[in-house]
C-alpha cells in the first residue's frame, strides 16, 4: 500500500515512510492510494470477534508486508489493552466508551498506536528517535503516555508553563524515563514554534531523528476505524441495519476514521458532524463555502478549532463533492449553554454521565432521530471527570479519577526553560 499526498506533487510513500515524515513535503495529507475492502467472511464473523482481532485485520490492511503479522499482532495488542465499551443510554442511543485508556480521551488509539509503529521501524534499524510534541494540554498527556516505556524513542514535550491543567501537567511531568517533558515560559505557540525551528534545522533534525506525533499523521488515524467496527459488531441484526454515529468533532481526524471504515465496507448509514461554536464544517455542509475562521473558547475545549486540519482528507474522501458529503453526513453546531443543559437532562432522564464533548454529539443525535430512524452511537470521547469543573455544576454528584490512572508518584519532573531557541537547541545537542 501506498500514501500519496491530498496535493499530489509529491510521489506516494512506503507507510513507514508516511508515519515518519508525518506530513508531504507538498504540505497535503497522506492518504492511502486505495481503500481496501474487507471481506464478506469478515463481517460475517465480526460479531464474534474480539477488539484486538478487528484491529488486526483492519490495520493489516494498510500495513501489508511492511509488518509481519505477528509482529502487527502484538502492536494492537498492546495498542488496544483496554476497553471500548459500548452502553445504551436509552432506547435507540448508545455510548461508545472510547475514554478507558490512561489519559481518559480516544487519543490514546492513535497515540498507542504511532508509538509502537515507530518503534517497530526504528528498532529494526537500530536507531534511536527523538519524538517532539508541542502541547497545550490533550495531546501532551496522550503521546506522553503513548510513548512511555517504548522502545528507542526518547519524547520531549513542551508545554507553556501555567497554561495547562494541573491533571495535564501531571500527566506529563511525572514519568520520567524516556519521557522529558519541557516548561516553556511562553504561549502554546512559543512552543510550537520551538518545534518547528528544531526541524527546520536540518543538521540537528537528522542528528537527532527527529520525529513529530501530529495529529495528522496517518498512523494516529487509521486505529481509529477499528472502533467503528467493534461498535458495529456489538448491534444486533435490525440495528445493524440502520447505524448512526455522532461523532463530536474538532480537526474532524476521528470522522475522518469513521469514514474510512465506511469505504471499507462497513454499512454504516449516516454520520453526524457535532460541534461547537467553532463551526466551520458544519457551515460548509449547510452553505458549500469553506471559511477557516479564529477558534472560539468553549466548555467543549477539545473541538475548538476554526480551520480543521483534517477536513482536506474528508474532501478527499468524497472527490471533493460537498453534494456527497452533504448526502453521507450532516452537521451541527450547538452552544455551551445547551451543552451544559443537555447534561443535567440525560442525567436526570437516564442517569448516564456525559462529557461537554459527548454532550455536543447527544443533542445532535437526538435531533436526528426526531425526524429520522436508526439506532444512534455517540462517540464518548473524554471520561467526564477529566472536564469535572464543568460536569459537577450541572449534576447533582462528585466524580471520582477512576482507579487504574489515579496518580500515585506525583513528583513533577519538568525542565524550565525560556522560549529562545538556542537554550532548546543546547538541550536537545546534549542529550544522548
Ligand atoms: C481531540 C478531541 C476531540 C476532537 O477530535 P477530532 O478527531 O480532532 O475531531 C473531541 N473530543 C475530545 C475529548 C478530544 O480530545
Amino acid at each position: 500500500m501506498k500514501y500519496y499526498s491530498t496535493k499530489s506533487e509529491v510521489i506516494p510513500v512506503s507507510f513507514k515512510e508516511a508515519i515518519f515524515k508525518g506530513l508531504p513535503d507538498d504540505n497535503g495529507l497522506f492518504m492511502p492510494e486505495s481503500i481496501p475492502k474487507l471481506s464478506e467472511s469478515f463481517f460475517e464473523r465480526i460479531s464474534e470477534m474480539t477488539l484486538p482481532e478487528i484491529g488486526l485485520e483492519v490495520i493489516k490492511q494498510y500495513t501489508e508486508d511492511e509488518i509481519p503479522t505477528d509482529d502487527l499482532k502484538k502492536i494492537i495488542d498492546e495498542t488496544l489493552a483496554f476497553e471500548i465499551p459500548l452502553k445504551k443510554i436509552k432506547k435507540d442511543v448508545y455510548s461508545l466508551e472510547l475514554f478507558h485508556g490512561p489519559t481518559l480521551a480516544f487519543k490514546d488509539v492513535g497515540a498507542r498506536f504511532l508509538a509502537r509503529s515507530l518503534s517497530y521501524f526504528s528498532a529494526s534499524e537500530d536507531k534511536k528517535l527523538t519524538v517532539l510534541v508541542a502541547t497545550s494540554g490533550d495531546t501532551g498527556s496522550a503521546v506522553a503516555n503513548g510513548f512511555y516505556k517504548v522502545p528507542n524513542i526518547d519524547v520531549v514535550i513542551l508545554y507553556p508553563s501555567g497554561k495547562i491543567s494541573d491533571f495535564q501537567e501531571q500527566q506529563m511531568t511525572t514519568l520520567g524515563g524516556n519521557i522529558t517533558a519541557l516548561e516553556i515560559d511562553g504561549t502554546f505557540d512559543d512552543c510550537q514554534k520551538l518545534v518547528k525551528q528544531a526541524f527546520l534545522d536540518k543538521k540537528l533534525s537528522k542528528e537527532k531523528n527527529l520525529t513529530s506525533a501530529n495529529s495528522i499523521n496517518m498512523a494516529r488515524l487509521l486505529p481509529q476505524s477499528i472502533y467503528y467496527f467493534y461498535a458495529f459488531a456489538q448491534l444486533n441484526d435490525e440495528q445493524k441495519k440502520q447505524a448512526v454515529f455522532s461523532v463530536p468533532s474538532g480537526n474532524y481526524g476521528n470522522i475522518s476514521a469513521g469514514l474510512l471504515a465506511q469505504n471499507m465496507g462497513l454499512p454504516i448509514s449516516h454520520f453526524l458532524a457535532c460541534s461547537n461554536a467553532n463551526d466551520t464544517v458544519p457551515k460548509y455542509l449547510e452553505t458549500s463555502e469553506y471559511i477557516a475562521k479564529p477558534s472560539v473558547p468553549t466548555i467543549s475545549n477539545a473541538m475548538d478549532v476554526g480551520d480543521p486540519s483534517n477536513f482536506v482528507r474528508m474532501l478527499d474522501l468524497f472527490g471533493d463533492s460537498h453534494k456527497q458529503m452533504k448526502e453521507a453526513i450532516t452537521g451541527y453546531s450547538f452552544s455551551d449553554d445547551e451543552t451544559r443543559a443537555t447534561i443535567t437532562r440525560v442525567f436526570e432522564e437516564t442517569e448516564y454521565v456525559l462529557d461537554p464533548h459527548g454532550a455536543v454529539a447527544y443533542l445532535g443525535l437526538e435531533d436526528y432521530l426526531e425526524t429520522n430512524s436508526g439506532t444512534g452511537i455517540i462517540l464518548e470521547t473524554a471520561h467526564p471527570v477529566k472536564f469535572a469543573e464543568t460536569v459537577e455544576k450541572q449534576i447533582p454528584q462528585k466524580m471520582q479519577i477512576p482507579s487504574h490512572i489515579q496518580l500515585t508518584n506525583l513528583d513533577k519532573k519538568s525542565i524550565a526553560m525560556s522560549k529562545d531557541f538556542e537554550s532548546f537547541k543546547t538541550f536537545l545537542e546534549a542529550k544522548i
